[in-house]
């Protein structure tokens, strides 16, 4: 994507932009601004009003983690412009789903927001826990730098701040964010990411020996990492283990199942028996 004012500096003519367009080479978003024609929809929707794409469809095209999110909604930055309006907008007796986001930063055509603009966009407008299972991902794949977190701290509401004390950069994938957290809520304490001699490195483990496992895997990887799985159960079944294994789906549709499975399993001691050897020490978190 470019301005015409950046394209005139180059060299380029008014008359070479119109033969473009009629080429079909280039597409003219608005005035002023083309793109190439596989231009992502989320800036074509930005560019109509002014502004770069934010908030879940911004993170997504980071590369961050997202439960789930709207997928139209724009930063403007502190000094964008007049708010444009969009096509969608527009369409009578619809409720817009777009949203402009304003907070602080420079947005430059054709680019995302930095990570800590597009998590506070996602802190506002998404739950906490997709707002948390993005941020430990953007921890995890090294996507935000120690100021960027210094900036989150301070534009995110004073009632937010709590997730981002307990947050970690180990977590293997959203799923496992999202169920730490709800255990947190829980009162549940939990250790993350524990190697277990014997079995591997464990996603979470409560008290002594209750083994969470979260599978975030797609359907055809499932079905060859099936028997692994197994073998990694019976192991931890030998050394005096309890297993819990869940997917995407029980994790995200099905939460009551899951969240009664672990309290019962907690409410009965089957997290406190003595192991022998035991877990180790090495690598241990607390949430
Ligand atoms: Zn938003
Ligand atoms: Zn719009």
């Amino acid at each position: 994507m470019a301005r015409t004012s950046d394209l005139m500096l180059l060299g380029v003519r008014e008359r070479e932009l119109t033969r473009a367009v009629r080429a079909g080479e280039i597409v003219r978003l608005r005035q002023g601004v083309y793109a190439l024609p596989n231009v992502p929809s989320a800036f074509r929707h930005a560019v109509e009003h002014g502004g770069v794409p934010a908030c879940a469809e911004a993170a997504r095209l980071h590369g961050l983690w997202v439960l789930q999110g709207a997928d139209d909604h724009v930063w403007m930055g502190t000094a964008g412009g007049p708010h444009g309006g969009c096509t969608a907008e527009a369409s009578p007796g619809e409720t817009p789903a777009c949203r402009v986001h304003w907070d602080d930063g420079a947005a430059i055509t054709g680019e995302l927001p930095p990570v800590h603009n597009v998590l506070l966009q996602l802190s506002q407008c998404e739950s906490e826990e997709t707002f948390f299972a993005a941020y430990e991902s953007a921890l995890r794949l090294s996507k935000i730098s120690p100021a960027g977190i210094a900036w989150l701290w301070r534009h995110i509401v004073v009632s937010s701040r709590w997730l981002l004390d307990i947050a970690h950069s180990d977590a293997d994938s959203g799923l496992e964010s999202i169920v730490r957290l709800r255990l947190h809520r829980l009162g549940i304490r939990v250790r993350t990411q524990v190697g277990v001699p014997g079995v591997g490195e464990v996603d979470i483990v409560i008290g002594d020996r209750l083994l969470i496992e979260c599978d975030g895997r797609e359907n055809h990887e499932r079905e060859t990492q099936r028997h692994k799985d197994l073998i990694r159960d019976a192991a931890a079944a030998a050394l005096g283990y309890e297993t819990l294994r869940f997917d995407y789906a029980l994790i995200v549709h099905d939460w009551p199942r899951v969240e009664a499975a672990i309290v019962a399993k907690v409410r009965d001691g089957a997290h406190l028996r003595a192991l022998s050897p035991g877990i180790p020490d090495r690598k241990r978190r607390t949430a």
